[in-house]
């Protein structure tokens, strides 16, 4: 009966993020075995957001399990380089890793789609497709391949586009521009002339400033302003629509993840998506803020030209026309995922993005005024 109790609670707990996290007994922990994890984050410890959402789920499963399962975390380099820990949770190296899993696009571009693609879904459409419109199916089944079982575990919201030394005015100023950029979007921003470079969070500084690159993008404005990109490049561009709400991932070794008992596992799951909400709410509420602070301190803030915008949708269309051609096991997920974004899109149009325009445009009106200047009194 305590058994059925616990586990109707971490259903709920996966549907409500952090509302309800199971926490076992005393007397059913006593039962269950002591497990020591070592998870190898792709993010640098200076990033309370990114970095932290490991943190959550770490501690979140030590509370639930009376410090029965614990989960070490690990930076970015201290025990996996950032872009390696896909394969030690692959070869068993490590337990389990918290990353952006379209850093490993190039093992297969398959595995963005746990992220971020180019022009796909915002956040909310993401956690749609991964919980309840077959995203999660289709992911485990393509992580199989690598001895991987996913967790959505984070989600940044839209991206900004990035840090820029020179204006970026039309397509053709693109050309030969040495670009950080994350994941998929180097392979369709270089059909038009960039080249892309793909650098960990932590050295993307120290390559902006010395111009080894000529413009960075990383996530949004408290991340930017911590790394302190807006010293060396003033032209600070949005949106990132190769982000419009890319996921982290919990990827963790197969073979241990069967190996736990069904509470642990339980438990575990309702973590990532505790840090799968708490992630999103700690940047939408610490960003406001830092854009503030960043134009106070002189940064231009630039939209892509709608040409921009245009040239990169359409190349990014003639690359996944292209991979599906090639990759079925891309094809296969493509074509689901595009069949739920498009209708994600009907959807969205009618009654959110009318809220949220005219939500925008009233909020931009209520600004206070000076009785004096609203309406001169009369004599
Ligand atoms: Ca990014």
């Amino acid at each position: 009966m305590q058994r059925r109790k616990f586990l109707t609670s971490a259903g709920a707990g996966l549907a409500a993020g952090a509302a309800a996290i199971p926490t076992l007994t005393q007397a059913q922990t006593a039962a269950l075995p002591t497990i020591k994890w070592r998870l190898a984050s792709s993010f640098p410890k200076s990033l309370d957001t990114i970095f932290g959402a490991a943190e959550v789920i770490s501690k979140r499963v030590a509370a639930g399990t009376g410090g029965k399962f614990q989960i070490q975390v690990f930076a970015a380099g201290e025990i996996v380089p950032a872009f390696s820990t896909v394969d030690a949770v692959q070869n068993g190296t490590v337990e389990c890793t918290h990353t952006a899993p379209y850093y490993f696009f190039g093992k297969d571009p398959t595995f963005a789609f746990a992220c971020a693609i180019p022009f796909g879904m915002n956040a909310r459409q993401q956690n749609a497709w991964m919980y309840h419109g077959g995203g999660m199916a289709l992911m485990r089944d393509f992580f199989k391949d690598y001895n991987i079982v996913n967790f959505p575990a984070g989600n940044t919201g839209a991206q900004m586009g990035g840090w820029f030394r020179k204006e970026i005015k039309t397509v053709a100023d693109l050309k030969g521009l040495k670009f950080r950029v994350g994941g998929f979007a180097g392979r369709v921003l270089s059909k038009l002339g960039v080249v892309p470079q793909q650098i960990p969070g932590g050295d993307i500084y120290p390559a902006l400033e010395k111009g080894t690159i000529d413009a960075a993008e990383w996530v949004g404005p408290y991340d930017d302003e911590k790394l302190g990109f807006f010293k060396v490049a003033k032209y600070y561009y949005y949106p990132g629509w190769w982000e419009g709400g890319p996921e982290l991932d919990l990827f963790v070794n197969m073979k241990q993840w069967e190996a736990l008992p069904p509470e642990y596992k339980s438990i575990l799951e309702s973590a990532c998506a505790e840090a799968n909400v708490d992630m999103l709410a700690k940047y939408d509420s610490l960003n406001p803020a830092a854009l503030k602070r960043l134009a106070g301190n002189g940064v231009q803030l630039r939209p892509f030209s709608r040409d921009i915008m245009n040239a990169c949708f359409k190349a990014a269309n003639e690359v996944y026309e292209e991979e599906s051609a090639k990759n079925p096991k891309f094809k296969k997920v493509y074509d689901a995922w595009k069949a739920f974004r498009d209708d994600q899109i009907l959807w969205f149009r009618v009654a959110e993005q009318n809220f949220d325009s005219y939500m925008a445009t009233a909020g931009s009106s209520s600004k206070p005024t000076t009785p004096a200047k609203a309406a001169p009194a009369k004599k």
